[in-house]
């Protein structure tokens, strides 16, 4: 059964249509990248994905459970609780961090699982310290966001996510703030994810990344999908709009 199911998912601002017809699936597992120029409606469709935006309407299904479905040319969410329940199987990484200010480390990263999720909190806490061991931040659980540098912050919103043991994580371009030197710090914590086979959907424009950490590429253009294919399908197509595109960055 795939994790995720997206079906001929639209979506329009205004009379910009950003989301065209969109259809994509991800296996448990799977590391999925999404490419393609900037405007062509990557983080709407991972908005759509993670209920942050509506869809018009298609349809979205989390393990062959419909929390979206189109009926007369329109999406129809199911009610407020499933959609919480469908909350708790994904995570999503920001490319601004988005971290709590005020919050230090540990109570960024144990905040959800104790008040959305209602766990107890020993056994969060020490799931959290073992998690930011593994992000590298073992002695950083009481500063505060600003104290750290962006690729801390980054690794704090990573260890965030994992705390509420999703599923699927959602990235948008989570490295696009950093600099080039704690840009490879994050990539090889996502790389670490993949090996540990944690299914993953990636918005990057980091091209050599995708092309090594991922089971498969997806090229948006306008709205649309314009190609889908493994790496080195993507990195050798015949499409002209796809080798334009990569072409920008050999
Ligand atoms: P990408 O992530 O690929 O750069 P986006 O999904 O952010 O693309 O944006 C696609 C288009 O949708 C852009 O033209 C953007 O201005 C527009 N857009 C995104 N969010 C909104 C919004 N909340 N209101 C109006 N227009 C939006
Ligand atoms: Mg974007």
């Amino acid at each position: 059964m795939n994790l995720l199911e997206m079906s001929h998912v639209k979506k329009t601002f205004g009379d910009n249509q950003v989301l065209k017809d969109i259809s994509f699936a991800v296996a448990p597992g799977e590391v999925v990248s999404i490419i393609g120029p900037s405007g062509s409606g990557k983080s709407t469709l991972l908005r759509c994905a993670t209920l942050l935006e509506t869809m018009d309407d298609g349809s979205m299904a989390y393990l062959g459970k419909p929390i979206v479905t189109s009926r007369d040319g329109r999406a129809v969410y199911v009610d407020k609780k499933s959609q919480r329940k469908a909350m708790q199987i994904f995570g999503l990484v920001f490319q601004n961090f988005n971290l709590f200010p005020h919050y230090s480390v540990l109570k960024n990263v144990i905040d959800a699982p104790i008040h959305v999720q209602g766990r107890n909190k020993e056994e969060v806490c020490s799931e959290a310290r073992v998690l930011l061991a593994k992000m590298g931040l073992k002695d950083k659980e009481n500063a505060y966001p600003c104290q750290l540098s962006g690729g801390q912050q980054q690794r704090v919103s990573i260890a965030r996510a994992l705390a509420m043991k999703p599923k699927i994580l959602f990235f948008d371009e989570p490295t696009s703030a950093l600099d080039p030197e704690l840009t490879l710090e994050i990539l090889k914590v996502i790389k670490s994810l993949a090996e540990e086979k944690m299914t993953m959907v990636i918005v990057t424009h980091e091209m050599t990344f995708a092309r090594d950490v991922s089971d498969r590429m997806i090229f948006m253009e306008h709205g649309l999908i314009v190609e889908e294919a493994t790496p080195e399908a993507m990195f050798s197509s015949e499409n002209e709009r796809t080798r334009e595109f990569l072409g920008k960055y050999y």
